[in-house]
């Protein structure tokens, strides 16, 4: 990472204006205004900076409006880091303002693993009185509103028992492999046949599994949130939690935020502390998407090819967090199409607008705008499965597909190897 990261000056100066970041930038498409663009937000977070600018109720709510979606990042001729200077001016908005009642009660629990799984209980007894359930997809549609529970939005539904609480902590399979398993919140409380299609994958490639079962939330929520106090603890307990496990050959992620928040952004977040930045970077190398690290089993693929092609056609989405930010995109394509064809959305790389808790809970109208021409491309394909490597795109494009009526199944591309893998003759 270069020094000029954090120099909010440097950056600011560095923006040559050339407006290559405009057209592709998720707010400005639903906010079509200079001040809510990257080359607006460089031009306030210097402002702000030199000293020029306070932050008040308005300047805190410009900022909360960017998804970090990084697509400014993408195209700039300067790799200038637009998500990362507002990232840490968010922290600056969060000491001045401090956080919503709801925000606090949610990272609390983020912290508090236990407490979180009686919480999910909880949630999974009472969802039916203030929820419709709709069991085919996994989601429940609210009946009134809250923050982050607007009325009429589809929301994952909680299940009965967590994955990390629902399997031994160690699966023996033949021990052609060491690897451990960090879940993700919403694939351990909700999207739970995550979990359990990877367990079946590893089944049929005799690698044993470890389940790290004292993982924490990778802190993803809270550093888009600006809640630095939190990002600390969580990401300091995984890393030394992980570093405890020096005899796994790697840990392997199923969800693109989670693991382009441990495998990239730790070491964003650690830049001024030089010991943990170099903790999270020794721990890079063993860190993979699940995607990632299946793509490179000869064996799975050997098998794969042995089954038939189902009769489904899926659009393959590219969250944010995986193609951007980790390059990640060739993976899941080349494993689903071993059994699957694939249909092509005319913009895959098109942010879902899911965008954090902020914009889900505060800016929800942002949310759904952003997301109608993703569920609309969809729907173009005639697909009949929809597939992302991330349950915060699924809970997104979930809700869009089902404002707009699009019936389309949402899957995970774990879900749809192991599918392929029992169903294939
Ligand atoms: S991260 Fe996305 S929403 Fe934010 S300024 Fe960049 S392109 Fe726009
Ligand atoms: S692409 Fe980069 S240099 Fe060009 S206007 Fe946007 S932020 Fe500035």
């Amino acid at each position: 990472m270069s020094n000029i990261v954090f120099d909010f000056d440097k950056v600011n100066d560095s923006c040559i204006k050339c407006g290559k970041c405009i057209p592709t930038c998720t707010i400005h498409e639903v906010n079509p205004d200079e001040v809510t663009s990257p080359r607006g937000f460089l031009e306030l977070l210097g402002a702000y900076k030199n000293g020029n600018l306070e932050l008040d109720k308005n300047v805190k709510s410009i900022f909360e409006s960017c998804f970090l979606c990084t697509n400014c990042v993408d195209v700039c001729p300067n790799d200038l880091p637009v998500d990362m200077l507002i990232e840490q001016v968010r922290n600056d908005i969060r000491k001045k303002f401090g956080l919503a009642w709801y925000k606090r009660a949610f990272f609390w629990l983020l912290r508090h693993r236990k407490i979180m799984d009686i919480a999910a209980k909880f949630g999974y007894v009472f969802q039916t009185c203030g929820f419709k359930m709709q069991e085919q997809k996994s989601s429940m549609q609210a009946r009134f509103s809250l923050p982050m529970l607007k009325k009429g939005r589809l929301l994952p539904s909680a299940t009965k028992k967590s994955f990390l609480n629902s399997h031994p902590d160690v699966i023996k399979n033949g021990g052609k492999g060491k690897i451990g398993i960090f879940i993700g919140c919403l694939a351990n409380y909700a999207y739970t046949d995550i979990g359990k299609s990877l367990l079946e994958i590893l089944k049929v490639l005799e690698i044993d599994v470890y389940l790290i079962k004292k993982q924490l939330c990778c802190g993803a929520p809270a550093y888009f949130t600006g809640d630095f106090d939190t990002v600390d603890y969580l990401a300091k307990h995984n890393i030394e939690y992980f570093e405890g496990f020096a005899e796994l050959d790697a840990f392997i992620i199923p969800e693109a935020t989670c693991s382009a928040m441990i495998k990239v952004d730790y070491a964003h977040y650690f830049h001024d502390q030089e010991e943990w930045k170099s903790r999270a970077e020794k721990l890079n190398p063993k860190i993979f998407m699940a995607t990632e690290y299946l793509a490179n089993s000869t064996k799975l693929k050997e098998i794969l090819k042995t089954k038939n092609k189902l009769d489904m056609l899926v659009t393959y989405h590219d969250p944010c967090h995986a193609r951007k930010m980790q390059g990640i995109y060739k993976e899941p394509r080349d494993l689903i199409s071993e059994n699957y064809m694939i249909k092509e959305m005319s913009d895959p790389n098109r942010c879902c607008g899911f965008g954090g808790v902020t914009i889900q809970a505060e800016k929800y109208d942002f949310a759904l705008a952003a997301g109608q021409p993703k569920a609309a491309m969809i729907r173009d394909t005639k697909a009949d499965i929809v597939s992302a490597e991330c349950s915060a795109c699924r809970m997104q494009i979930g809700n869009s597909m089902h404002q707009a009526k699009v019936d389309v199944i949402f899957k995970n591309p774990i879900e749809l190897i192991a599918q392929a893998l029992r169903e294939g003759k």
